[in-house]
């Protein structure tokens, strides 16, 4: 089933802050540098969009992907 997970996808833009592990409320982003989400996770929460918001540098986005 297809769901919407956060992609590192300006890499240059990341400052490592860590910000939008902080933010995910299931503890989805594992790790920041590399960057790691844990999809089984991260697809319990439909629609979110908190860890891209955190995101201050536009490093993340949502995507849509397969879990
Ligand atoms: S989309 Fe939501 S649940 Fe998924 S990693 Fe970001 S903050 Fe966590
Ligand atoms: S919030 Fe953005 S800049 Fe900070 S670690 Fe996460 S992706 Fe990188």
């Amino acid at each position: 089933m297809p769901f919407n997970y956060p992609k590192l996808k300006h890499p240059q833009n990341c400052s490592k802050c860590a910000a939008c592990m902080n933010a995910c409320p299931l503890h989805a982003i594992t790790k920041i540098d590399p960057f790691e989400v844990d999809t089984s996770k991260c697809a319990k929460r439909k629609e979110c969009f908190t860890c891209a918001m955190a995101c201050k540098t536009g490093a993340l986005v949502i995507e849509l992907g397969n879990s």
